[in-house]
């Protein structure tokens, strides 16, 4: 077995409806199309993440005529019969007609069947989904290049940039999916008061663009449960706000200096109730001492009641070198829940960090890379999707066998890192013939994948 062959089983194990999907976006009348089938298209562009070959104009070299088997792997992969490649410009007036908003759609209807199929349920937290919600960089231009750029000035210079807000499901074995975003343009800035301080411009867009993302995310899963993850912008009163409007639990970073107030009652009621303590020593040996307080009382800005719980964390390792942690959450906490509410809720947040955009900005996806200077938002789902898909294969059994074969515990340590992995997959994809039974969507669905949770 080889990697190209697991991506397709895995695929065809969890979405086996996927070419259907494709099938539902509309037909942009174009040239190109009269050769290119869409479906192969959409195919021909997820490789450009999948095998992270960091620019467009590498698809004409990487997956050009001396690969042998790109050509048909794709077509199988895609259902299609194309005899001939296309070149990047295609694929780039491909998604200029139809839009990001298909491709949002697509990620949607796969995450709405990985939930559905119950394959991330393992992660749930008291039969809650964590949404991790997190900002960052997206694309940085050293000329306007739309009217909604946001500027900053470095000295003479200045910089047309557009970030992102995301909201990421956490799943098991660490995954991190992308469930629903939101760009953050000037319009976001419009409003703030003049002479705001940059760091309260920031945060007044972080949490206008939260409003709109949670919008759109519960116009797509109306009914999930959901705790909200996040960190300590996002205590205060809009944040306790947007997760009452929209129905949502929440686990927030609790920072003295964010909320002074609170945070004094909280160490004055941590005094009166030192029952309401768990001791806990890792498998590790550090020594973790948790403490928590029911029903705060917080009277937002706004004048906004609010009856909240906060919990801390107090880790002396080995060395004795001490860490604390608090957050705020509207779970209710007792000697039961305290450790799983703190360790599988709050402190899940540093995987959004690290599997989450830092991965997809330096494991060779490069987030930041202007893949188009016109629809860049369908280059940036298409990238959730690859994303998706690595990470199903990455965590899931099948590869972990093959790791295991030859002697490795995990897919990266059978390829020494993710970038590797995605070379391999381009090799593959090259030079490999797949094996027709790995297309077959009603075999695939007798086989079992297991995610790595070690
Ligand atoms: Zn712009």
């Amino acid at each position: 077995m080889n990697i190209g062959p697991i991506l397709a089983q895995t695929l065809n194990h969890f979405f086996p409806e996927l070419n259907a999907w494709i099938d539902q976006i509309y037909d942009p009348r174009f040239l190109p199309l009269v050769i290119y089938h869409k479906r192969f298209l959409l195919w021909w562009g997820l490789s450009l993440f999948l095998c992270k070959l960091s620019s467009r104009r590498q698809l004409d070299y990487q997956l050009n005529t001396d690969g042998p088997e790109v050509l048909n792997n794709l077509n199988r992969l895609a259902s299609t019969a194309q005899d001939s490649r296309p070149v990047n410009r295609t694929l780039e007036c491909f998604l200029a007609k139809i839009g990001a908003a298909p491709i949002a759609g697509l990620r949607g209807q796969m995450v709405r069947r990985l939930i559905r199929t119950k394959a991330l349920d393992a992660a749930r937290l008291q039969g809650r989904f964590l949404v991790l919600i997190d900002g960052s960089g997206y694309l940085v231009f050293n000329h306007r290049h739309c009217d909604h750029c946001l500027t900053q000035r470095h000295g003479d210079t200045t910089l047309y940039m557009h970030q992102v807000l995301e909201a990421k499901l956490l799943g098991p074995a660490g995954m991190v999916v992308s469930i629903a975003t939101e760009f953050i343009d000037n319009r976001d800035t419009a409003s703030a008061p003049a002479g705001a301080s940059q760091e309260r411009v920031k945060q007044d867009c972080e949490l206008k663009a939260l409003r709109r993302l949670m919008k759109t995310l519960r116009a797509e899963f109306p009914q999930l449960r959901i705790c909200l993850n996040n960190d300590g912008l996002y205590a205060c009163g809009e944040g306790f706000q947007v997760a009452k409007d929209y129905n949502c639990d929440y686990i927030y970073i609790f920072q003295p200096g964010r909320l002074p107030a609170l945070w004094e009652d909280f160490q004055g009621l941590l005094r009166l109730c030192p029952e309401q303590r768990v001791e806990w020593t890792t498998p590790q040996g550090a020594q973790q001492v948790y403490r928590w307080v029911n029903g705060l009382d917080y009277q937002d800005s706004d004048g906004r009641d609010w009856t909240l719980n906060a919990l801390e964390c107090t880790e002396t390792d080995k060395e004795g070198k001490k860490t604390e942690w608090s957050w705020v959450t509207s779970l209710d906490l007792d000697h039961k829940t305290v450790v799983e509410v703190a360790t599988r809720g709050g402190r899940a947040r540093w995987r959004e960090e690290n599997e989450g955009f830092n991965t997809q900005k330096n494991s060779g996806l490069n987030l930041e890379h202007a893949y188009s200077h016109t629809c860049w938002a369908a280059y940036y789902y298409l990238l959730q999707i690859a994303h998706l898909l690595l990470q199903l294969v990455e965590k899931g059994s099948l590869l972990r066998q093959l790791a295991q074969e030859q002697g490795k515990r995990t897919a990266v340590a059978l390829f020494g890192s993710l970038k590797n992995m995605a070379q391999r997959l381009l090799e593959s994809l090259r030079f490999w013939h797949w094996p027709d039974e790995v297309f077959d969507r009603t075999g695939v669905r007798g086989i079992q994948i297991r995610w790595d949770t070690s």
